[in-house]
């Protein structure tokens, strides 16, 4: 790595330079620097974290991106690694989800004998749904509305599958091609011949789900220790304007300097790598500003609901605006807090509206599922923060790029916390067996 005095630094590991301090750049800032590789972040905010924001109101914890992840081994290692351990809040995996549906919460099926007692799915629905291993297999360019109400029934697709799926990207599965949204699922199906028999063997021999974990004082407490732990690499307030050749290396535009290295990263959101990278003689990046994102809009709520449980999800042709609530309350103990999440495609001008009508939508939805009064603690807007793997996800097939600059971060694979450090690892394990 070079910087703008000059110094040469040619007999120097591999240097990399990584944009976004958010989930995915943390972890791949901490998978480089645990390979011996010269890492540099830049991050333009003044925290660490990117989406993932928790903050304390009177004492408690409201999340604005994530509310909870899952205890996978990349986490529970790191945990360990960043001495988090005191700090984690483990929730109970057997608590109720619901959805919303037909006037009222029923239960999503999550183990056998929640299969047999739900009211959400009819007899007639759970046989059908039972046939799937008969069904022809899934294409990729089928979308995946079609996908999974042809391969589980239209009644268990409209009643569990979308409200779940589609309320995870707030996007509507019918412009979702399954090429881009279900990529590893057509792989399962490939190995498995089957969706539905590894997910029943998965339910009999239970255990294998990590259970949804936090920490006392919210999810960002993992990329500020991330952070903490490789400060000296990560700079913050530092935005990374443009990107451009500088002989066999890329010159980086950061804050005012300019940092010369081997690799490149971009985790930023496509349309900001597409700034960034515009620069470049050759690259073909353009395509990267056509892919859509949906807003989301989170309003937090306190209440005195009694319902455990880790939320519900509404079905899409109820007349209701709320996408989804989690039950913070119940899940990690946050007392009487709940997230209500409007906005998506099926309502993309919540981000839009006045405070006043977002708190009057959010109560009084919330007190028609739940029967409850609910008073508002604040409102968050969240303008193109999902990526919508949607249609738009064509363009990615035409984005060229040298070998050297690597796009990641959610549009590029999996949207979760899971997915995020595994992408990580094997930009950092790929970066590493190349130096
Ligand atoms: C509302 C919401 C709820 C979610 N819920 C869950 C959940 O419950 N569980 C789960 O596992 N996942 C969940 N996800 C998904 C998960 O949180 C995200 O996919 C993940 O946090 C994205 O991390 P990232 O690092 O890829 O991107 P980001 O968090 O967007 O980070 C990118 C970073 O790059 C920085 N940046 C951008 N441009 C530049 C530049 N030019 N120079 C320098 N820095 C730049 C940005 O400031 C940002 O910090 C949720 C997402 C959202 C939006």
């Amino acid at each position: 790595m070079s910087d703008s005095t000059g110094a040469s630094t040619s007999d120097e590991p591999t240097s990399v330079g990584v944009v976004g301090a958010g989930i995915t750049g943390l972890a791949l800032t901490h998978y480089l620097a645990e390979r011996g590789l010269d890492v540099m972040t830049f991050e333009s905010g003044s925290e660490p974290g990117g989406i993932v924001r928790s903050s304390q109101i009177d004492g408690r914890v409201l999340e604005y991106g994530p509310q909870r992840a899952r205890l996978v081994p990349e986490i529970e290692a790191l945990v360990d690694e960043l001495d988090l351990r005191d700090e984690l809040v483990v929730a109970d995996d057997d608590l109720p989800l619901y959805v919303y549906a037909d006037g009222r919460l029923r239960e999503v099926p999550r183990s056998l004998s929640t299969f047999f007692q739900t009211d959400l799915l009819s007899w007639r629905g759970k046989c059908r749904l039972l046939v799937e291993p008969l069904t022809a297999p899934g294409q990729p360019d089928e979308r995946a509305a079609s996908l999974f109400a042809r391969k589980f029934g239209l009644e268990a697709y409209r009643n569990v599958i979308e409200p779940l799926f589609g309320g995870l990207y707030g996007s509507d599965p019918a412009d979702m091609p399954a090429e881009h949204s279900l990529s590893r699922l057509l792989a399962l199906e490939k190995r498995k011949g089957s969706l539905l028999r590894p997910a029943v063997d998965r339910l009999i021999r239970g255990g294998e789900t990590p259970p949804p974990i936090s920490f006392d004082s919210g999810l960002q407490a993992l990329p500020e220790a991330l952070y903490e732990a490789h400060r000296l690499y990560v700079h913050l307030n530092t935005t990374v304007s443009s990107i451009e050749t500088d002989g066999d290396g890329y010159a980086l535009s950061a804050g005012g300097r300019t940092v010369t290295v081997d690799e490149v990263v971009v985790t930023s959101t496509a349309s900001g790598a597409a700034t960034i990278l515009e620069s470049l003689d050759g690259p073909t990046v353009a395509p990267l500003r056509e892919l859509n994102y949906n807003s989301l809009v989170l309003v937090f709520l306190e209440a005195d609901a009694q319902t455990e449980g880790f939320g519900y999800q509404v079905r899409r042709d109820e007349a209701l605006s709320t996408r989804g609530v989690t039950f913070n309350d119940s899940l990690f103990d946050r007392d009487g807090i709940y997230t209500v999440y409007l906005g998506g495609t099926s309502d993309p001008g919540a981000v839009d509206r006045s405070e006043e009508e977002l708190a009057t939508l959010a109560r009084q939805e919330f007190q028609t599922v739940m029967g409850v009064d609910a008073d508002v603690v604040e409102i968050t807007r969240l303008p193109e923060v999902i990526p919508a793997f949607d249609t738009s996800w064509a363009a990615l097939e035409t984005v060229s790029l040298p070998d050297e600059i690597t796009l990641a971060g959610n549009y590029t694979s999996r949207l979760g916390f899971p997915g995020r450090f595994r992408q990580a690892k094997r930009i950092a394990d790929r970066l590493a067996a190349e130096s």
